[in-house]
């Protein structure tokens, strides 16, 4: 399919959120935590990358939050684009989802790994509030925690929900917890080893984390996970 870009903000250093639309179709169905393959021709070279969507699923729109890789082969292209330019995509594709029924749960997630959380939280939260869900989110600046107000919100409105941002590289005026995701796993998933952890981000972080968490004694059919390289 080809897909419209309508807009696309910056909204941390080297990061943009893009909304797409699908223009032949009033629908683009997913089910939140999917991803679509991005195919484009850049130097005369075919490049395909997957970027998760990062939107609840709405109409014929979609979202998507990108970083830009230094020297990267499609990312910095696709930060070049400007509304009304096409893609070609495909999809959705991925197993990456929420499972039923609703458990309690740890998302754990670094960079541009919200995205798939993001798309899934607002349904799961309107769905069930008896289950817990726990957030973990590592970022290196407090300037990009992405869509913090927006978790903040779902926070306040959800009893059940609680939104744990990390910095690494934090300020001195930042009072919340610091360090790496890892180091904050053992208090998030509490005495509980029926809980599900969905875990999404670069390699290293997904490795260790299930590690972390075999060490804790998880079993490895608890743990769910997306890595982006
Ligand atoms: C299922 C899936 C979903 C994904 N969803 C997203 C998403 O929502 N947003 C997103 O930004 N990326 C996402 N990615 C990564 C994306 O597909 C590309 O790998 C990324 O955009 C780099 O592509 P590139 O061509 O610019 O860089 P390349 O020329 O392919 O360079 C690859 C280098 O980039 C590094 N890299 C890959 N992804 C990232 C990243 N996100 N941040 C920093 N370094 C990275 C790799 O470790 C490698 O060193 C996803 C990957 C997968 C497999």
């Amino acid at each position: 399919m080809r897909a419209r870009l309508v807009e696309s903000r910056e909204i941390a250093p080297e990061i943009r959120h893009f909304v797409f639309e699908v223009p032949e179709s009033d629908q683009f169905p997913f089910i939140p935590g999917q991803w679509v393959s991005v195919e484009e021709q850049v130097g005369g070279e075919s490049i395909t990358r997957a970027y998760s969507i990062a939107s609840p699923p709405d109409g014929n729109r979609f979202e998507l939050c990108l970083n830009r890789v230094q020297n990267g082969h499609l990312s910095p292209y696709l930060f070049t684009l400007d509304p009304g330019d096409t893609v070609e995509m495909r999809g959705p594709f991925g197993t990456f989802i929420l499972r039923e029924p609703p458990n309690e749960s740890v998302l754990v997630a670094t960079g541009t790994g919200i995205a798939p959380f993001r798309a899934m939280l607002p349904a799961r939260l309107a769905k069930d509030s008896s289950s817990r869900i726990t957030l973990l989110f590592g970022v290196r600046h407090e300037g990009s925690l992405l869509y913090r107000a927006e978790f903040e919100a779902l926070e306040r409105l959800h009893a059940n929900f609680r939104f744990w941002p990390t910095l690494t590289r934090p300020q001195p005026e930042w009072s919340g917890r610091t360090g790496r995701v890892q180091q904050h796993l053992e208090e998030a998933v509490g005495s509980s080893r029926d809980c599900d952890i969905y875990i999404c981000g670069l390699r290293v972080m997904v490795d260790e984390t299930r590690a972390l968490l075999r060490a804790l004694g998880f079993d490895r059919k608890r743990m769910v996970y997306e890595k982006y390289d």
